[in-house]
């Protein structure tokens, strides 16, 4: 399926930089160690995150004073239920899942979360609360068990590869040279994009969170490995609260609620099909993702009858 989005690469290195820190920000403090903008307030506790509601309160947010990203942004997501977050590139979409994951402070409004305003809480407490699936993981150079267990460092062998099976990749780990201890990342064995995000759904399982962050992947695995994959996905999000940053439209059509953001402002929210009745920019989205399908699926088909 081809894309509606643009390729980021041209934004040049700090583009990168940026986006290195949503592809995957649970691993980033890790990785970087990045000196901290954000700290916990004085005598911040741990968050209690029972059902995982989200609320945003007329959040409003600028990375600069001088430029607004998020204007007056106001959702729900009650427990157990699927948001999805759609728009053109550079809309705020992944600003609001940063701003959940408290990497920046709200300029107005607030962030909720089982009725715990996250600026109160302890932001070791919050990130430990919320799971998160980024688009592209990071693998440690370390071993494929060390990398699934990174989710929850106390799990026991029995609980990785409880989680390996939840993810599909148990039996593909079994075929590595050395199973669980096999070194993987850079400097060991190489894993597919569909390989390393299972190791991020199974370090999710592992973690056990209310809350899941989902970067729906943009680069296009091949159909059938998608497919398997978004079977492991909706098994992991059912129950709880997901929130999904989307690029196929065709994921999301069951999401309880869809925001469509522009400039950093919701424009359009409902069901899919409420949203496809309206005829706006949604329905456009839509549109131009079925005929851009049809196009792939006719050169699919026309490259198998030559
Ligand atoms: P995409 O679909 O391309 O991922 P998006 O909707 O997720 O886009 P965001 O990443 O939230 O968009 O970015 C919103 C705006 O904020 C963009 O204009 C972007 O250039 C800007 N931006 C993002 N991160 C920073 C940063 N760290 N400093 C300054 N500006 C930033």
């Amino acid at each position: 399926i081809v894309q509606l989005y643009v390729p980021l690469n041209w934004f040049g290195t700090y583009y990168r930089s940026i986006q290195k820190n949503f592809v995957d920000m649970e691993n980033m403090f890790d990785l970087l160690r990045e000196e901290q903008e954000i700290i916990d307030a004085p005598g911040a506790g741990p968050i209690t995150v029972k059902r995982g509601s989200v609320e945003f309160n007329n959040v409003t947010f600028g990375y600069l004073p001088e430029r607004l990203i998020l204007k007056n942004v106001t959702f729900s997501v009650p427990a157990g239920k699927t948001i999805a977050l759609v728009g053109p590139t550079g809309s705020g979409k992944s600003t609001i899942i940063r701003l959940l994951f408290r990497f920046y402070d709200v300029e107005t409004g607030s962030i909720i979360i089982d009725g715990q305003n996250i600026k109160t809480v302890s932001q070791e407490s919050l990130r430990r609360s919320i799971g998160v699936v980024p688009q592209d993981t990071v693998l440690f150079n370390n071993t494929i068990k060390y990398n699934i267990k990174y989710g929850r460092l106390s799990a026991t062998d029995a609980d990785v590869i409880e989680a390996a099976r939840g993810a599909e990749i148990h039996d593909k780990i079994l075929q590595f040279p050395e199973c669980y201890d096999t070194q993987v990342g850079e400097r060991g064995l190489r894993l597919s994009g569909g390989e390393k995000q299972r190791v991020a759904i199974a370090r999710t399982l592992l973690k056990a969170p209310s809350i899941i962050l989902l970067d729906e992947a943009t680069s296009a695995l091949d159909t059938q490995t998608e497919r398997n994959i978004q079977e492991s996905l909706t098994r992991m999000c059912a129950n709880r609260t997901t929130i999904i940053v989307a690029h196929r439209l065709s994921t999301i059509i069951h999401a309880d609620e869809i925001l469509v953001l522009q400039e950093g402002e919701i424009v359009e929210r409902g069901r899919h099909d409420h949203l496809i009745g309206q005829e706006g920019i949604y329905a456009n989205m839509w549109r131009q993702q079925l005929e851009n399908r049809e196009n792939n699926s006719s050169a699919e088909s026309s490259l198998e009858k030559s």
